[in-house]
């Protein structure tokens, strides 16, 4: 499916560096850039060759520029395609896009360029949608993981279990030919098996989820504990600088602050809230609120307390106030530096729950604190090579498929007749071809690209 018009789009960032990309793709790339270049005749040269020159509007020099060329079908979006490295100034970079569009060229919509490269079948729909994760990736586990899907991982899994069942689905429209006979070409039991084996494989592909959303998203972390346990101390020691306030008024940390933390390439948000005492006065009161609201959207807390300031009986209270089924939990005794007598050993803590001690004063122990966040939050749930989703829309089709292979699975065990059969396995196939893009529609493709950046 070629393009009839040709698309323009600065593909760098907006504003002032040290050069600009400017991107054509379409049938007219080439010729267009060649109509405002001095320099040899581009219609002329081979693919992937770079050219030096000048470009004009009129007689007017805009900018000296490089100018790279990729002949159809040898692009990202397989059409002809134009890349044209210019200067980094806004009036240079603006006026030769205007040039390009005075000549022919239409201003790129948002993720235009991806979507040609997925109709023009350089790539499937997930794996376009990789590129999107892969450019707005912040750590080295989010880029692994868009990485490994834009190479096709995620996708070949889809495409075997489909073929699978696309192979039973012409078994049992064969059935249909012959529904006078009543003949049973699809045998039921290995149908039966293949469903349970796909709805195991979609049910790991659907728990990936939690994983993988953490890697893209991060993990939301709070640090929460009594005023003056050592939270803004404990913050600024776990990254290393001092951007948190410190003081020694209790509750002074009155509203919440959110850096992020990376643990071997996890990135973990963290949150250091207000203090969970008791709210003597309005601001505090907010503050400890917004504790408790932070505390539920989170996935991991880090509870702070001061090992001398606290009795055991206060710790195992604030533990049962902030504890909830779901959430890692893990404890950390400050100050140890002033005291490491037996309190420690005192300490009961619930099951489940782990605790380490520290000194956030004196950055003592804070790399046993973050090797335990990262054992807890992930430990050895990711590896190397294995399929994570990472993205809601591939869940919710994946339910839908799932729903429909239940329905599928009800037919053979209460025989339905094969239509009905067909109609519930088609059902799977679309959806699951959702995910990959052998099925489409316009508001999903609408609704996917529009998310990108224009140039991408
Ligand atoms: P927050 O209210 O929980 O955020 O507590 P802060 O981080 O503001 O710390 C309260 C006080 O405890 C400050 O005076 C810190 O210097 C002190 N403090 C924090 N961590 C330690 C520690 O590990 N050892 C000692 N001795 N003092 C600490």
């Amino acid at each position: 499916m070629q393009s009839t018009d040709t698309i323009v789009a600065l593909a760098t960032p907006a504003g002032v560096g040290a050069i600009g990309v400017i991107r054509l793709s379409g049938p007219d790339a080439i010729s267009i850039a060649n109509s405002v270049f001095r320099g040899k005749d581009l219609n002329k040269q081979a693919s992937h060759t770079i050219h030096f020159g000048t470009i004009r509007s009129e007689e007017t020099i805009l900018d000296e520029v490089l100018i790279s060329l990729f002949i159809a079908p040898h692009s990202y979006t397989k059409e002809n395609v134009v890349e044209i490295s210019t200067h980094g100034s806004q009036f240079i970079i603006e006026s030769i896009i205007r040039l390009m569009i005075k000549k022919g060229a239409r201003a790129a919509k948002p993720g235009e360029f991806t979507l040609r490269a997925f109709l023009n079948g350089s790539m499937d729909l997930s794996q376009a949608e990789a590129v999107a994760d892969l450019i707005s990736s912040n750590s080295a586990a989010s880029h692994q993981v868009a990485m490994q899907q834009m190479r096709g991982g995620f996708s070949n899994q889809l495409k075997a279990l489909r073929e699978q069942l696309i192979h039973f689905a012409s078994l049992i429209e064969l059935e249909l030919d012959f529904s006078e006979e009543d003949v049973e070409f699809a045998n039921r039991s290995q149908l039966q098996q293949l469903i349970l084996q796909i709805d195991g494989v979609i049910t790991e592909l659907i728990q990936s989820f939690e994983l993988g959303n953490v890697i893209k998203e991060g993990i939301n972390t709070v640090i929460a504990g009594r005023p003056n346990a050592g939270k803004s101390t404990l913050l600024n020691a776990l990254l290393n600088d001092d951007r948190a306030i410190v003081s020694h008024i209790a509750g002074t940390t009155r509203d919440t602050i959110e850096e992020v933390l990376n643990i071997r390439g996890i990135n973990f948000r963290l949150i250091d809230t207000a203090g969970i005492r008791e709210a003597t006065d309005t601001i505090e009161a907010i503050g400890v609120e917004k504790t408790m609201q932070k505390i539920s959207q989170s996935a991991v807390l880090i509870y702070v307390f001061d090992v001398l300031a606290l009795s055991a009986s206060e710790i195992s209270e604030d533990i049962e106030r902030l504890h909830r089924p779901g959430l890692t939990f893990v404890a950390v005794a400050n100050k140890i530096d002033l005291s490491i007598n037996d309190r420690l050993k005192e300490i009961k803590l619930p099951e489940g729950v782990s605790f380490v001690a520290i000194s956030a004063r004196e950055k003592k122990h804070i790399d046993d604190l973050k090797n335990m966040l990262y054992e807890k939050a992930v430990g050895n749930r990711l590896s190397d090579n294995q399929t994570l989703i990472t993205n809601i829309r591939h869940v919710e089709a994946l339910q839908k498929t799932q729903e429909s292979l239940q329905r599928v699975l009800q037919g053979i065990e209460n025989p339905v007749t094969s239509d009905f059969l067909a109609m519930d396995i088609k059902q799977a196939l679309h959806y699951l071809g959702e995910i990959t893009g052998s099925v489409t529609t316009d508001d999903l493709l609408d609704n996917i690209f529009s998310k990108f950046c224009i140039g991408k």
